[in-house]
């Protein structure tokens, strides 16, 4: 790997855990984080926006980093993160969507993604787009070949309100097996502390994730998103809470997809 793609992304690599990981041991799901950072390569300046601006929500999904640590330590895994910002390029959108490099925050334009030549897109997707996609690609494939079987958890964080609705304190995404992402949310929300959404505040079949689009389905893998809302990954414990309950179900969840491929 060279110096730009190492800065274009993050692995915490566990390919390493032995063949039979003891307890919760489960190296065959890939975490995805492609919200994870809100690095601007030096050259681009920070596309013109303040320092506190590249720490908004709009900029980085806050807690996700840490978050998706967490849980791939727990589960023995691999977790890929974004090295840059989606208002650099946004990873969660396929090359055709529009907003693949987005031109305005929620609250003003962006002055450095005005008016973008195909160069510079071409550019901005060689530096970030490509050195994260074929990175997944190439572990989903490997996982896929080690173990016969694995599934992808892509994690995500969002704001407590949004267009004055309250959200719920997490939520499930899915574009497939509603019955295993229903009980994934029902794990996560069992000891009655959090409310989880299902398909919402944006539902797994409307959008075009690269996660679900390009991996997932022409394999037929289990897939699911997660939103947690960003202010409850603001303290240490909090996120180690968070990231106790997501390993549990994304274990339990791994597991029910291999049954169920039979
Ligand atoms: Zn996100």
């Amino acid at each position: 790997m060279n110096d730009q793609n190492q800065a274009a992304i993050e692995l915490i690599d566990h390919r390493d855990t032995p063949e039979s990981p003891g307890e919760g041991g489960h190296p065959e799901i890939l975490i995805l984080c492609e919200h994870a950072s809100n690095r601007v390569p030096s050259k681009w300046q920070s596309l013109g926006l303040t320092e506190d601006e590249m720490n908004q929500h709009y900029a980085v999904d806050i807690g996700t980093s840490a978050l998706s640590k967490a849980v791939a330590e727990r589960l023995g895994c691999c977790a890929l993160l974004a090295g840059y910002s989606r208002l650099f390029l946004d990873l969660n959108r396929v090359l055709e969507d529009a907003t693949l490099i987005p031109d305005r925050t929620t609250d003003r334009i962006i002055p450095g993604n005005k008016d973008l030549s195909d160069d510079e897109r071409g550019l901005r997707i060689a530096a970030a787009y490509t050195p994260f996609h074929d990175t997944a690609s190439s572990l989903v494939d490997e996982l896929c070949q080690r173990f016969g079987h694995m599934v992808i958890v892509s994690i995500h964080s969002f704001t407590p309100v949004m267009n004055g609705e309250e959200r719920p304190h997490g939520a499930v995404i899915f574009d497939d097996r509603p019955d295993l992402a229903h009980q994934f949310a029902a794990t996560l929300s069992d000891d009655g502390r959090y409310t989880i959404g299902e398909n919402e505040p944006y539902s797994g079949y409307e959008i075009k994730s690269p996660s679900f689009e390009m991996y997932a389905k022409p394999r037929n893998l289990g897939r699911i998103g997660l939103e947690v809302r960003q202010d409850l990954l603001v303290s240490e414990h909090s996120i180690q809470d968070w990231a106790d309950r997501i390993a549990t179900c994304a274990a339990e969840f791994s597991e029910s997809c291999r049954k169920s491929a039979g």
